[in-house]
């Protein structure tokens, strides 16, 4: 999780058929704000199970701390959380091996960006060409962009006011607005880890 807004968490409830399918809770990793929020949210899903219409009418949920700059294995691939800003909300954004994902992002602190360089992939939030007080707009998260240097970017999280082919058409090389079904390349390379 990166932040508990409801345009990040009200798909929850869908991953009630993993807990089905894994006979366990699902692992969620987030700070300990974010937890409290999901737990007022989705207090059906924390109740006491005796209360369900079925013990799998409910998902399974279980949660798990991160904490910005704590590294921790996943899946076989190191996973570090990094602190950035969403307006006043201090929010996390993921690096995963060699790809980042930063959404909600409206500052990326200067400890931050020393540690989204030599990516292969970054995927930043651009809400739209105007300015915003809690998102990045396109031109700003370009100018970030130019400075970390990934092979690819791709821009995220964008309003129903930015055309696709347009913008398409605008970014410079390398840059891409998102898709849905998009798929990202995940490598690591440990012994260039260090
Ligand atoms: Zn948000
Ligand atoms: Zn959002």
């Amino acid at each position: 999780m990166t932040h508990a807004h409801a345009d990040h968490v009200m798909g929850l409830d869908d991953l009630r058929i993993f807990g089905f399918r894994m006979d366990a809770a699902v692992p969620i990793y987030c700070e300990d704000n974010v937890e409290q929020h999901l737990r007022q949210t989705f207090a059906y899903a924390f109740a006491d199970p005796g209360q369900a219409a079925h013990p799998y009418a409910v998902p399974r949920l279980r949660f798990e701390r991160v904490v910005p700059n704590q590294s921790f294995q996943l899946l076989g691939l190191p996973i570090l959380p990094l602190r950035v800003k969403h307006g006043r909300l201090p929010i996390l954004g993921y690096r995963i091996g060699n790809v980042a994902f930063c959404t909600d992002v409206s500052t990326m602190p200067a400890e931050t960006r020393g540690q989204l360089t030599g990516l292969d992939t970054l995927v930043l939030s651009a809400l739209r060409h105007k300015p915003h007080p809690t998102h990045m707009h396109i031109d700003e998260a370009l100018r970030l962009i130019a400075q970390l240097k990934p092979r690819t970017a791709y821009l995220t999280h964008m309003s129903h006011e930015v055309d696709y082919e347009q913008l398409l058409a605008e970014l410079p090389e390398g840059v891409f607005p998102a898709w849905d079904g998009l798929t990202v390349p995940l490598q690591y390379d440990e012994s260039a880890a260090g």
